[in-house]
């Protein structure tokens, strides 16, 4: 084995490559995002050494299918080298595929064979991400990696024709793009970061047929959870043994936990506790083994420094998880009782919704949304319980100007009758005596709430969508009058 992931003679690309980004996690960003940047303080253990081919930026599918092949072939030989007898044997067995496919979601070990597929259009994207990790972190773009990451799994969701990449996404000229790739010391972080991320999904997927899940197919949600624990812990063993630092693939994590189809919809990433335990689990491995940076800081950065700084971010991730959980809890207490201060408060905010569509939504407007083709922005109110609202001005004046507010998908067809009924209890009560109301049915099971004060008046309705497979949908749009 030549190289090696980690290398001994990589202190100098070390030091020019160590960023100052601690500053960063105690600047209020939340939780998840103190750990990506902290993830990018570590990138600096690996070396560039291992993969030897540079990627091309512009090449064909074909042409990265061949580089990510020989670079899983090298990892594999990296990570896999500690491996008892038994696994070994099992390892080898393994096919390692990429299939040619600009799918950004094939990562995944195939049940009832030795197959484990990493396609090139989610290894792509896993560059360009990481791409966008180093735009936020070198240039002073605080949260840049976060919304691209959303425009990423939006774009690929709405099946777009083509998706930016990161630096057209922060608005660079091919001048600054070219800079940027010329950058001798951005692309050894990239390829550091890179390198961790590949060889993270690559045990971890392995795990999965090593420890026989894809022997033994199951529905049960909690089994499941607690497999790919297991593949998580297995792979972060793997990894430390063969020197590979666990942090760097919190930002695979981040990503795999966007392409969650309930955490699209649901940004409020606070519902979604395990995925912050997968991140400080690997935080914390790392820290398990942070004292092997000795001698490989820079900018007066000691170990101790380092530790601290994982410290904290797994302290704020707890409380972020304890936070979770009491969420969780007072939520399910609250839709079996129904307190009145609860309803006072909903009513409140109806009413201000419906006082700010009076001014096409300008007073509760907040930051554009990256998403919207500057037509929306982020509502600074939202609606109880909704994932987000979404206030939208079309530049086509006819199409007019609304607050959509989402809630949580759900495949269960009870779960979304009761909360569409509730909110339309919620909304009847709250409007005002002059408005008019009808519910007209939209298929033989579902129903859509539409209420409005008069003529060419405001606008409130509750629209339930049915995904097929994909789950119902569950929205309150507030709309304003008619100019
Ligand atoms: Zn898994």
């Amino acid at each position: 084995m030549k190289g090696g992931i980690t290398t001994s003679n990589s202190t100098e690309r070390r030091r020019s490559t160590l960023r100052s980004v601690v500053d960063l996690a105690c600047s209020g960003f939340t939780p998840l995002l103190v750990a990506l940047t902290v993830l990018t303080m570590l990138i600096l253990t690996l070396a560039t050494t291992s993969l030897a081919q540079p990627f091309d930026r512009s090449g064909t599918l074909e042409e990265m299918q061949r580089v990510y092949a020989s670079n899983i072939a090298k990892t594999r030989q990296i990570i896999f080298a500690g491996l008892d007898p038994r696994e070994a044997a099992l390892e080898r067995r393994l096919d390692y595929r990429v299939p040619l496919s600009d799918d950004i979601q094939i990562a995944r070990a195939l049940p009832f064979t030795n197959d484990i597929e990493l396609g090139v259009g989610f290894l792509r994207a896993l560059e360009m991400l990481i791409d966008a990790g180093i735009i936020q972190e070198s240039f002073n773009r605080p949260g840049f990696m976060n919304r691209y990451i959303d425009y990423v799994v939006l774009q690929w969701r709405r099946r777009a024709t083509s998706i930016k990449s990161p630096y057209e996404f922060a608005g660079w000229n091919e001048s600054q793009i070219d800079r940027f790739t010329a950058n001798k010391s951005l692309q050894e972080q990239h390829m550091n970061l890179f390198s961790q991320n590949l060889a993270l999904v690559m045990a971890h997927e392995a795990a999965h047929h090593i420890l026989g899940h894809t022997k033994d197919i199951t529905e049960d949600k909690a089994v499941r959870r607690v497999r790919e624990e297991q593949a998580d812990a297995w792979a972060v063993t793997h990894l430390l043994k063969a020197n590979i630092w666990p942090a760097g693939g919190t930002l695979l994590l981040h990503y795999f936990y966007k392409l969650d189809e309930d955490a699209i919809l649901h940004e409020d990433r606070r519902e979604h506790p395990a995925d912050l335990r997968r991140i400080r689990a690997l935080l914390q491995a790392t820290l398990g083994s942070v004292d092997d940076f000795r001698g490989s800081t820079t900018g007066g950065r000691t170990v101790n420094d380092l530790k601290r700084d994982l410290q904290k971010t797994i302290a704020s991730l707890d409380v972020d998880i304890a936070d979770d959980e009491r969420r969780r809890q007072q939520q399910g207490a609250s839709t079996t009782t129904q307190g009145g201060t609860d309803n006072d408060s909903v009513k409140r905010i109806i009413d201000a919704f419906l006082a700010a569509s009076q001014d096409g939504f300008r007073s509760i407007r907040g930051s554009r949304d990256p998403h919207g083709d500057g037509e929306a922005w982020q509502s600074k109110l939202v609606y109880p319980g909704a994932t987000e609202c979404i206030i939208w001005i079309y530049r086509d004046r006819s199409l007019g100007r609304n607050c959509k507010c989402e809630f949580v998908r759900t495949t269960q067809k009870g779960d979304i009758d009761q909360r569409y009924a509730q909110l339309v209890a919620e909304i009847q009560s709250a409007l005002p005596g002059n408005w008019t109301s009808r519910e007209r049915p939209l298929d033989s099971r579902l129903l859509r709430f539409e209420a409005r004060e008069g003529r060419g008046g405001s606008a409130v309705s509750v629209r339930v969508t049915n995904r097929g497979s994909r789950g119902y949908g569950l929205a309150v749009v507030f709309e304003a009058p008619e100019r």
